[in-house]
């Protein structure tokens, strides 16, 4: 960076000083900023940079390379539906598997529900764990459920290990396909995922925006499409601090017992929604059934696959 204030690259502005900004060649064009309050952390793992900064609206926010993954204000948008979209599509959940997640925020989701047994979790970067258990213990408190067993480690090289048939639910909470995550969103990634779950098992992934990345939507369906013989769904959440403002999420079932992922089977009760460090702030049977309800253009190019 040419004025030197931003050795690490983490998108602290230059154009806005004391302001970050998300620039990036995935979202040519535009770049949203958040004030700055206080940079509470910057490192580089072997994988990528992290930092963590004060923000004087969103609360504390995560970046890795130069890329907001969660801020406490809107994280229960992302947290609760890609983790209850699965889990309340399917009666009993008992074994699930978390990809990428470093930040514990699915896993804390995952821990309301009684019927689970057994959480695995295969995230790469350990720095993202410690950083997040130092800086959002509301978030990393999901690491303390005794039900979960933490492997550091490549979640594509965990699934190829995996025994067939073992998972109700395979949860990806992926970075962007650019850097470590990119052979999460490839074929032979979902090859290994679909034989990882039991004959009607779920899986849900993180599906990039229909505003900026359909192309990428396209490719991630068709090949679930190919892989999946149960049913295959885009659903999407709002996250303001996402690039274009949502995110989606691909719900694929394996060939088994018949999963209609729009009509929850398995609603999370006032006692489940009480469970954790706080209430459900975002996640219910309504929203659930909406979040596959899709703008025009979206539904053409996605029942097109
Ligand atoms: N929970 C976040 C949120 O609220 O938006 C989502 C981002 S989460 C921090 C993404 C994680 O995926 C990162 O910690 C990253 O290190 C991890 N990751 C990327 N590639 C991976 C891989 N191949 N295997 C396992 N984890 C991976």
């Amino acid at each position: 960076e040419e004025n030197g204030k931003d050795p690490y690259g983490n998108g602290i502005s230059s154009v806005i000083p004391g302001w970050f900004s998300e620039i990036s060649p995935m979202w040519p064009g535009e770049a949203h900023s958040l004030k700055i309050e206080k940079i509470l952390f910057q490192g580089k793992s072997e994988y990528q940079k992290v930092m963590v900064f004060q923000s004087s609206t969103y609360g504390k926010v995560l970046v890795l390379d130069g890329v907001i993954q969660l801020t406490e204000r809107d994280e229960c948008a992302y947290q609760e539906m890609i983790t209850h979209l699965p889990l309340c599509s399917i009666a009993n959940p008992k074994k699930v598997l978390v990809i990428g997640g470093g930040d514990g925020g699915v896993l804390r989701e995952v821990s309301r529900h009684s019927s689970i047994e057994k959480i695995d979790i295969c995230e790469i970067d350990n720095m993202v764990v410690e950083v997040s258990k130092q800086y959002f213990p509301e978030v990393a408190v999901g690491f303390n459920d005794p039900r979960v067993t933490l492997r550091i480690g490549d979640g594509v090289a965990f699934l190829k290990a995996a025994a067939e048939g073992t998972y109700d639910a395979v949860i990806v909470d992926s970075s962007d396909p650019i850097g470590p995550a990119q052979e999460l969103f490839e074929k032979p990634f979902f090859q290994s995922v679909a034989r990882a779950l039991r004959p009607g098992g779920v899986m849900c992934t993180q599906a990039e925006s229909i505003w900026l990345h359909m192309d990428i939507i396209e490719d991630i369906v068709s090949n679930c499409r190919q892989i999946f013989n149960g049913s295959v769904n885009y659903a999407w959440t709002t996250v303001p601090t996402y690039p274009s403002g949502m995110i989606g999420f691909m719900l694929c079932s394996t060939e088994g017992p018949t999963v209609d992922f729009k009509h929850p089977v398995n609603p999370i009760d006032e006692k489940e929604s009480q469970k954790s460090v706080r209430p459900l702030k975002f996640y219910n049977s309504e929203i659930h059934t909406a979040a596959f309800c899709l703008p025009s253009f979206a539904k053409r190019k996605i029942s097109s696959k």
